[in-house]
């Protein structure tokens, strides 16, 4: 089967134990305003556009069938109305201005990839993490990728949303060894005002994931003026301090650099402006998690996870 992808992250250290290699599969079925992985939102391949490394060179004129690129007044402008992201200007850019964000693979293709580093992953604990977007939303696709890791004797995370049907999330239970769960909110009216979407059947599938015992771990982006106070991040704590199977809970403070890639995406930025929250803060509100009785990590500064 094939799926979008929107990149294939090896020794990445911060999805689950070990060295392991990330797949981000394009498509989400929320829209949290504070998304800095705007790429992977969308179901369909893009055009990224990035005009500080645009040389002038025109190539991209040239090869466009759409007469999608036009320089005005020494202004490079990307008619995104008229393009069908076939690529060809991409192909023609040396600089790295443009760019077909979202290659469509076959599973065998991701899993010869991902294959390549098995060395550390039997050296580390390591495996393969499927990640978005949101990987539910290419279920055939997200399904057969684990399959095939299993075949290989590889451990298998998936993070998740949710958001999504049980039965749907059922079909992943037998195949993942480690889920990476987001709970951004538990207040219902403030999960539909930042996300898009109700909050109900997420925290049921987080309770009846719970009872089925697998391996859990809990994160919570931290969000300045939408969560990043004791009371939000309290409530998630409270929420699943005695799901039996949780492995930890980890905050990850808000990271602006999705801003940029709003903008060579062509989409709007649903929130600008916001600073990364303090260490001191992190801290304070890691102190509350905690406080709960729940083993509790603040993730790094170096490798956001995404949210
Ligand atoms: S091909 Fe790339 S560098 Fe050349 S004009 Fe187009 S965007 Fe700019
Ligand atoms: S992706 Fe294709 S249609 Fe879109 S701007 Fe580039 S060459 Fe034109």
């Amino acid at each position: 089967m094939n799926g979008i992808v929107t990149d294939i992250q090896r020794f990445s250290v911060h999805d689950g134990p070990g060295i392991r290699t990330t797949v981000f599969l394009k498509g989400c079925n929320l829209r949290c305003a504070w998304c800095h992985n705007p790429e992977t939102l969308r179901p369909e391949p893009q055009l990224q556009v990035l005009p500080a490394r645009c040389i002038g060179c025109g190539a991209c004129i040239e090869a466009c069938p759409a007469g999608a690129h036009e320089v005005r007044g020494g202004e490079h402008i990307v008619h995104r109305d008229r393009c069908t992201v076939c690529g060809r200007c991409a192909d023609v850019c040396y600089a790295g201005a443009l760019t077909v964000v979202g290659r469509e693979m076959s599973a065998e293709a991701v899993l010869a990839e991902v294959l390549s580093d098995r060395p550390f992953y039997e050296t580390s604990g390591g495996g393969m993490t499927l990640s978005g977007g949101e990987p539910l939303v290419q279920r055939g696709f997200a399904l057969d990728l684990l399959r095939g890791a299993r075949r290989e004797g590889l451990h298998t995370a998936v993070e998740t949303n949710l958001a999504d049907t049980w039965d749907h999330l059922a079909e992943f239970l037998p195949l993942t060894d480690l889920f990476l769960v987001d709970i951004k909110l538990i207040d219902a009216a403030e999960h539909k005002r930042w996300t898009g979407a109700a909050n109900e059947a997420i925290l049921a599938n987080a309770r009846r994931l719970a009872r089925e015992a697998r391996p859990m771990i809990v994160r919570t982006p931290v969000i300045p003026g939408v969560n990043d106070t004791a009371e939000a991040i309290g409530a998630v704590a409270d929420a699943v301090r005695d799901f039996p199977n949780l492995v930890a809970y980890e905050l990850l403070p808000y990271h602006p650099l999705g801003t940029a890639k709003y903008r060579s995406l062509g989409m709007p930025c649903p929130l600008e402006g916001l600073e990364r929250p303090s260490a001191e803060h992190m801290d304070a509100l890691a102190r509350v998690a905690s406080e709960r009785g729940i083993a509790v990590r603040v993730a790094g500064a170096a490798a956001p996870a995404r949210a």
